[in-house]
């Protein structure tokens, strides 16, 4: 008796680390009955696991019982015995609490593939790191790591046909992605004094495979192709269309001796990775250099084929019939549909979801990771508090509110969709720690996403429930960020703002274009204040002045006329040189009130907001608000022109 009391104390006392009953269990469970009594234990729980058909349990699924005298555990699987005793381990905050809710637990996964994606070429990370970040993925049931391995920054994996990917193509003489970017691009010898990089023997692989078997993970190897290959060129020059390292970043496809090179690295690459899948990219090929090249010219007209995009296709068909060869499958970024896919293909969706939706219409099988929700190298707080990041702005609650099913899919066509994965890009995360902080906890809300039921999802919920599992993941030793301090959205954009030329009339002097439409012509006049990201739908973009008359409908008092841009160097976004500031009683006849000069300089590269306005005293009806495009013309954007 006097164990159980004692037991019963530490449970009441460490309140966080104690989740003994299953409404913390993350992902959630399908369903679950709490009961009346308690399961005392001393060290382990005592387990018994029932095997039973997958007609009773479905596969990676699991039943669980804890009664007073121990735990049972029905399964179909050995995963689904595995996700029991992750869920089991939740419940007892990794054996801190030595007593367990009575309860009843039905459970399994709503997709089969729930996956994470590391970019190992930008910064090489090492084998201990992705091991520790497989035991993560296990505790939240995640199942593929997607290993970006090859790519311009660095070629990371041992291929013994061609040993200069390795000695060569696998390092640089800068430590940063960039710096490296910043400077000429160039690699160096594996023996150059201060060379960064690294590469994965094949004992490391059988190493970090076997490891992910233990965890129902499966590690699914990139090699991109066509593109992304500036390193493979550079040590193998004779595989580009000009046959000139620094050149180009896509292989010839004319020359046959790129297939012997890709064939080859396939077999060791198929010979080390079991995976069903094999990752060939396929994303953002520059094509051009394919239009002037006799080899490809030579090739399109062989195979009848009428454009670069279908030179493209050809080269994808072609590695995915070799790869089905070898009885495998072959998985690509949405580019791989431009000019037809082979059959059997699957396709990741990463620019938007409509690739996707339209790969499943033609029968492919598909894996959801739309840039908006599923880019976890976007800052995940407000950016003045966060590390540099590519930009953006995706905090935990808008990865969490993705819903892959979309409306607009055919239902005879959604068993198409097989899954989630989060992707890190790692241009700007240096270190393995940076790297830990940007997945946990966003990776968990894909986690919840690709397992749980959407009827079971729900957000507040979902954040009580990832805080104490924030506080197991550190108490192991990862670097998480610190969701119990998120500053959130920039505070107007949460509230909205009201202001005098809300709701008014706006007349486009210089028409609205194409790209960042946000609201359209009510944009500017809507009290919709933009957020941390010109992306989310809120600011206006402009590859020209932007140049608007507010109409307030009659005349009246105007004491204040002002707007805010944002610069963000690295995609080109940068104040007005100037705005100028005018008022009319008639909208024939402008008063200039003042011109606003910028004075932010172009080459600050943090994320900044300035608001170009004016305190005033004039009665008009009409306010022209003209910002000028800065001398480094890229885009300018603006959220709302505020009238007061
Ligand atoms: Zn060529």
């Amino acid at each position: 008796m006097r164990h159980y009391l004692i037991f019963l104390f530490i449970c009441l006392s460490a309140t966080l680390l104690q989740a003994q009953a299953p409404d913390r269990i993350t992902p959630i469970p399908v369903d679950y009955k709490i009961g009346q009594e308690c399961y005392l234990f001393q060290d382990q729980p005592s387990i018994k696991v029932k095997t039973v058909s997958e007609k009773k349990v479905p596969a990676e699924g699991y039943r669980l019982e804890v009664t007073p005298k121990g735990v049972i555990i029905t399964v179909s699987s050995a995963a689904g015995e595995f996700y029991a005793r992750q869920t089991l381990d939740q419940m007892t905050g990794c054996g801190a609490c030595k007593e367990l809710t009575c309860c009843e637990i039905n459970d399994y996964p709503r997709f089969p593939y729930r996956g994470l994606h590391v970019d190992v070429s930008r910064h090489f990370r090492s084998v201990d790191f992705l091991k520790k970040q497989m035991d993560a993925m296990a505790m939240f049931k995640m199942n593929r790591m997607h290993l970006h391995l090859t790519d311009a920054a660095g070629w990371r994996l041992q291929i013994d046909a061609y040993p200069e990917l390795c000695s060569y193509a696998a390092w640089r003489p800068q430590t940063t992605w960039k710096d490296w970017w910043a400077g000429d691009r160039h690699y160096a010898h594996e023996s150059d004094p201060g060379a960064y990089g690294g590469y994965y023997t094949k004992e490391d692989i059988k190493e970090l495979v076997a490891y992910a078997h233990e965890r129902f993970i499966e590690v699914i190897p990139e090699i991109e192709m066509p593109g992304h290959s500036e390193e493979v060129l550079a040590a193998y020059p004779e595989l580009s269309c000009s046959g000139e390292a620094y050149t180009q970043g896509e292989f010839c496809v004319g020359n046959e001796d790129t297939f012997r090179f890709l064939e080859t690295v396939l077999d060791e690459v198929m010979e080390i990775f079991p995976s069903e899948y094999i990752h060939i990219g396929g994303d953002e090929a520059n094509k051009e250099h394919w239009k002037t090249c006799p080899k490809c010219i030579q090739r399109m007209q062989d195979e009848g084929l009428a454009s670069v995009d279908e030179l493209q296709s050809y080269m994808i068909k072609r590695i995915a019939r070799y790869v089905e060869s070898k009885g495998r499958k072959v998985i690509g970024w949405d580019e791989i549909l431009d000019g037809g896919l082979a059959e059997g293909a699957a396709v990741m969706s990463w620019r938007g979801t409509e690739g996707g939706i339209k790969a499943m219409e033609m029968g492919h099988d598909v894996i959801m990771t739309p840039g908006r929700y599923c880019y976890l190298d976007h800052a995940q707080d407000a950016p003045f508090k966060e590390p540099e990041s590519i930009g953006g702005y995706l905090p935990l609650d808008s990865t969490y509110v993705y819903e892959p099913v979309e409306a607009s899919m055919p239902a005879d066509k959604v068993h198409h969709l097989k899954g989630v994965q989060a992707n890190l890009w790692s241009e700007y995360v240096v270190t393995d720690s940076h790297a830990e902080y940007m997945y946990w906890p966003r990776a968990i809300a894909i986690a919840e996403t690709g397992w749980s039921h959407p009827e079971d999802r729900n957000l507040k919920d979902f954040r009580r429930r990832v805080l104490p599992m924030l506080e197991i993941l550190r108490s192991k030793g990862y670097e998480t960020f610190d969701l119990e301090n998120e500053y959130g959205e920039r505070k107007l954009a949460q509230t909205g703002l009201e202001h005098k030329a809300k709701g008014c009339k706006v007349i486009y002097n210089k028409p609205i274009q194409d790209w960042y439409q946000a609201a359209g012509e009510k944009t500017f006049t809507d009290g919709v204040i933009g957020g941390w990201t010109y992306s989310d739908n809120r600011w206006q973009g402009f590859l020209s002045d932007i140049d608007v008359t507010v109409d307030l409908g009659e005349v009246q008092q105007v004491n204040y006329v002002g707007g805010t841009f944002m610069q963000l160097i690295g995609p080109g976004v940068f104040m007005p040189s100037k705005v100028d500031i005018l008022v009319s009683e008639d909208g024939v006849d402008f008063t200039l009130v003042t011109t606003v000069w910028n004075d932010i300089p172009v080459t600050t590269s943090d994320l900044l907001f300035k608001e170009f306005s004016t305190i005033c005293n004039y009665k008009a009806r009409y306010v022209r608000y003209h910002a000028y495009r800065s001398t480094m013309r890229g885009f300018l954007f603006l959220d709302e022109v505020v009238v007061n």
